[in-house]
């Protein structure tokens, strides 16, 4: 459905030109499930219920503690530990950001009188209680104070709803509680020689607008194949600075934008004006693709150069005809590898020296080029796909350019 949304202003993405134009609501359980599957396909151990619990970097490798005393040896090690990452702390990254304003209490229980339904908006945001699975309730509701740690108790459980309701509807049976702010902070440094962060160990921000385990796998997919580049010998060790000139600015944009969804969501007069005005803007469609690109992710672009629109910005799923059949672009990713699309007669680019490490198709394609929020752009003759779907290179008819951007993201040829 469409959920896309900013400061809980609707925006609907049912014209953007993908094949996806709209939310999928699927719970984190799920999305970790089904990455873990893919991970074990890929015959990759996962240590389950083992801690790290400290580290040490050399030039050539780290030493992984885990909590049942056993050590790993690693070329480079990956925080994904969360907002708390301990690796964050050990690398001595610093966390810059905003402390919070507001904190909610986030639960499931049962109610011994029928509760107030609904939201209700507070003055530094929105409680809301929804019936769930017949008589169940689920609730978000905004603490009094900031309140700092993630076990929260009954008793703070009930305060809360007393301070939003007057009362705190018998609330009993608590099978889930849990506690989440607006803090707002970000890594300085995305990473310190061998180690490096991904997802909220990177940068936590409020929930507004679901966007953090979105840019967190973000991260991760934009880092993946140029750490393996690196491993395997075929790409210089620079090539891991670009995760963090192309991600930290994402980072930093989405965190700004979660503070002034933050500020929006107040509940005085003064800033529900504001929400009013700023619902009539976004309801024009040049704001309203700016922000729905923005809140959807789909307008991420990466500072490649100067050149045409789609360089730096991710690959649309095209319809091709190749020689082999109609293929969708994005079935041509599935390998993780690089894609060198020709659309210009066959055989008009020689790729053939990176030919170990990059699908080279010719294809046709009549369609339109549309972009998110950017519209129709000049049909190119061919794209160079990076593994993580962001185009690396356009042709405009010739070559110029092609050896430069292969090296640059795929290594010097016939190294390996
Ligand atoms: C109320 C709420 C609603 C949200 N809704 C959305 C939404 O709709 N859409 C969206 O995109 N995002 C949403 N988010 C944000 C999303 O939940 C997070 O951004 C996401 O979970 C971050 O994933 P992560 O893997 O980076 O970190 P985490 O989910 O925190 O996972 C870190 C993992 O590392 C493990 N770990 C920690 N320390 C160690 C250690 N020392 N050794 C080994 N393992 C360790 C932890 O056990 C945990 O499994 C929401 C967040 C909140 C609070």
């Amino acid at each position: 459905m469409q959920v896309a949304g900013f400061a809980l202003i609707p925006l609907d993405i049912s014209d953007f030109p993908t094949r996806h134009n709209r939310g999928l609501a699927l719970t984190q359980n799920h999305i970790e499930r089904i990455l873990a599957a893919w991970v074990e396909e890929l015959g990759v151990p996962i240590y389950r219920g083992r801690e790290v619990t400290s580290f040490i970097q050399e030039d050539a490798g780290v030493d992984v503690t885990v909590s049942d005393g056993s050590s790993l040896r690693a070329q480079y090690l990956v925080g994904c530990d969360g907002g708390r990452s301990l690796i964050r702390k050990q690398a001595g990254i610093a966390f810059a950001g905003w402390d919070p304003s507001v904190s909610y209490l986030i639960a499931e229980a049962d109610m011994a009188e029928e509760p107030v339904w609904g939201v209700r908006l507070g003055e530094k945001g929105i409680n809301a209680l929804a019936k769930f699975d017949g008589t169940r309730v689920r609730m978000v509701l905004i603490e009094p104070h900031v309140v700092h740690g993630d076990e929260p108790t009954l008793g703070e459980l009930r305060a809360a709803l007393s301070a939003v309701y007057g009362t705190d509807f018998g609330v009993h049976n608590v099978t889930w509680l849990s506690r989440f702010s607006d803090m707002a902070r970000q890594a300085e440094s995305y990473r310190e020689r061998r180690v490096l962060l991904a997802g909220d160990a990177a940068h936590v921000h409020s929930p507004a607008g679901g966007q953090g385990l979105n840019i967190g796998v973000q991260d991760a997919v934009n880092l993946g194949w140029k750490l393996a580049q690196v491993i395997q010998g075929t790409s210089p060790e620079s090539l891991l600075d670009t995760y963090q000139s192309e991600r930290h600015p994402i980072g930093a944009r989405v965190l700004k934008n979660t503070l002034a969804q933050t500020a929006l969501a107040r509940g005085d007069e003064r800033t529900r004006a504001l929400h009013e005005r700023f619902t009539e803007l976004l309801q024009l469609d040049e704001p309203r693709k700016r922000y729905a690109g923005m809140m959807s992710g789909l307008d991420v672009s990466y500072d490649l150069g100067v050149g045409h629109p789609l360089l730096g910005r991710r690959m649309p799923d095209l319809d091709l005809v190749t020689e082999g059949g109609s293929r969708r672009v994005f079935s041509l990713l599935h390998d993780a590898r690089p894609v060198l699309i020709n659309l210009a007669e066959p055989g008009a680019l020689d790729s053939a020296p990176w030919a170990n490490r990059l699908q080279h198709v010719d294809a046709r394609y009549a369609g339109a080029w549309e972009l998110p929020v950017l519209g129709v752009v000049a049909s190119p003759s061919a794209v160079l796909i990076r593994p993580d779907g962001y185009v690396a290179w356009v042709g405009d008819g010739t070559d110029q350019g092609l050896r430069a951007a292969l090296t640059t993201w795929f290594g010097a040829p016939g190294l390996l």
